[in-house]
């Protein structure tokens, strides 16, 4: 839409590393010797997957699940679909589920579920920001990176329409 606002910068990278590093430390102390199975949630989590797991310094594998519940709008449709399975074994893992946002919950208590049919040791979330105004169900947090107020984001991984996901910053799409 050529009537689209500019993406105005609300938490810069500079911010966000700062935060991943704080969250670091407190998983390693949870996990450093779990070898735990992180599952990120494609697409919007690839960044701050990449820069989480480069700040953690102990054994750790990576998988990613494609869960969509959004159609071209900003609004959730408020139903999950599977578009990706992940290809590790969940079984006795501890599983660290890896979000980059947190809005209705709806994705999330999905996947929950999801992963506990797979009989995991474990199962906690990491997520990079939370509205939680915005929860239709409740949500449990394990390790967040920010809160934020009730709007649109897009950058570090966050689209709109597949656009900005390469913005280093996050930033507000208003409009
Ligand atoms: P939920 O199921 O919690 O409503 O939605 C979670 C997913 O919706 C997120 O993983 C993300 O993909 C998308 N989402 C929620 N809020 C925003 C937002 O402000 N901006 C963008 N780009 N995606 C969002
Ligand atoms: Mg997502």
């Amino acid at each position: 839409m050529s009537s689209q606002a500019e993406p105005r910068v609300l938490i810069s990278h500079k911010e966000i590393a700062v935060r991943i590093n704080q969250l670091s430390s407190e998983i390693s102390n949870a996990y450093r010797d779990k070898n735990p199975l992180l599952i990120g949630i494609l697409k919007g989590s690839f960044m701050f997957m990449a820069d989480l797991v480069r700040v953690l310094d102990f054994p750790l594998e990576v998988d990613f699940i494609g869960l969509s519940s959004y159609g071209e709008g900003k609004e959730s449709s408020g139903k999950v679909r599977v578009t990706h399975r992940p290809g590790s074994e969940v079984r006795d893992r501890h599983v660290l589920v890896v979000e980059d946002i947190v809005d209705s919950g709806l994705t999330l208590a999905f996947l929950r579920e999801y992963l506990l049919k797979k009989k995991p040791a474990s199962v906690k979330l990491c997520a990079l920001i939370d509205k939680p105004d915005r929860h239709q169900v409740p949500v449990t947090i394990d390790y967040l990176g920010f809160t934020v107020p009730n709007k649109f984001l897009v950058g570090y991984g966050l689209d709109w329409d597949e656009k900005y996901r390469n913005l280093p910053d996050i930033c507000v799409l208003d409009g």
